[in-house]
């Protein structure tokens, strides 16, 4: 019998939670040739959700959890999800239902009859979302596109179902600093992209704020391009280029005409332009930097408080 393991991560989800285990219970009814097992990831919430989960799995032994010891971040806890998923194929879910479970035997389907390795879920609308958050979501997509190697797709979401072969190969991508939509992209296989309407969450609020969301999409342009290197590097190519030709300028200048003071100001203003790019081209480097930091101290990437699977990783 196959097994499919159902990631879930948690992070303050009491209210969605019910609804949730109740939705997936109603699906995998319908899936009955397959065993199921739900790999709860409590990413260290400070309301009841491990309690609410602890409530399932009194009842129910398909449902299993982690809980970590604070708060690790979504990508943590789903390459803890990984790393202990014991499936045949693997799926990563929201617990806010914006991942409608409902798609699971359409997904099967499709990687069992069409030979694809994986079906990911893209949004083609994103209604109920505020706009200027959408507005900048395009732009960082349009912006990874161009200057990266790997395929993030536009309204991609961590939402697929892989097969046991995908999973190992994330497994094996122990980085520090994680973006999930890279790796899936980075590590190829056959994918199928499923389009569906974009869903609300049914209860609690979105644990991302806009910052959080700026910080993420520049953890996923350095961790997966070194574009801004490059850029850093040419923009100080260029400017030193147009300062050997003013200089040029301003000495001949004054062989043919004589000198006079006049023109400071503007002597000022480039001066801090040139201080500006130069700033700006350090703090590129020390965003790669500090990710070589981090990298080199091998920090875990999640640590587990408690857990009711035997032999956790
Ligand atoms: N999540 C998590 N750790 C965090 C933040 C979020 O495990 O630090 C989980 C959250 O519980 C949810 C999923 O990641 O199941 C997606 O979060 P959310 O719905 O807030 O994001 P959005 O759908 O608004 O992008
Ligand atoms: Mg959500």
């Amino acid at each position: 019998m196959q097994k499919i393991s159902l990631i879930i991560p948690c992070y303050n989800e009491e209210e969605a939670l019910p609804t949730f285990y109740k939705e997936v219970d109603r699906v995998s009814t319908l899936l009955e040739k397959y065993e199921f097992e739900m790999l709860f990831i409590d990413d260290g919430s400070k309301d009841k959700t491990l309690e609410v989960i602890k409530g399932f799995a009194e009842t129910d032994n398909r449902v299993k959890y982690l809980s970590f010891s604070r708060n690790f971040g979504k990508e943590g806890a789903m390459y803890a999800g990984f790393c202990n998923a014991t499936g045949d194929y693997v799926a990563v879910m929201d617990a806010d239902m914006q991942d409608p479970p409902s798609l699971l035997p359409e997904m099967l389907k499709i990687i069992e009859e069409q030979g694809y390795d994986s079906v990911a879920t893209r949004r083609v609308t994103r209604k109920g979302e505020p706009k200027i958050r959408s507005f900048f979501a395009r732009m960082f997509y349009k912006i990874m596109a161009k200057i990266s190697d790997v395929d993030v797709v536009d309204g991609a979401r961590d939402f697929r179902l892989m097969k046991r072969k995908m999973v190992n190969a994330i497994v094996a991508m122990s980085e520090t600093n994680r973006f999930s939509k890279g790796i899936f992209g980075w590590i190829g296989f056959k994918t199928y992209w499923l389009e569906y309407e974009n869903v609300e969450r049914v209860a609690g609020q979105t644990k991302w704020s806009f910052w959080k969301l700026f910080k993420y999409s520049l953890e996923g342009i350095t961790n997966f391009s070194d574009a801004p290197l490059k850029i850093a590097s040419f923009s100080g190519i260029f400017l030193t280029f147009v300062a050997v030709v003013a200089l040029l300028v301003v000495f001949i200048r004054a062989l043919c005409f004589g000198d006079n003071v006049a023109g400071w100001p503007s002597t000022i203003c480039i001066i801090l332009f040139v201080g500006g790019v130069q700033l700006f081209c350090l703090g590129v480097m020390g965003q790669y930097i500090s990710k070589i930091f981090r990298e080199t101290k091998k920090r875990p990437i999640y640590i587990i408080g408690e857990s009711n699977k035997e032999d956790v990783k």
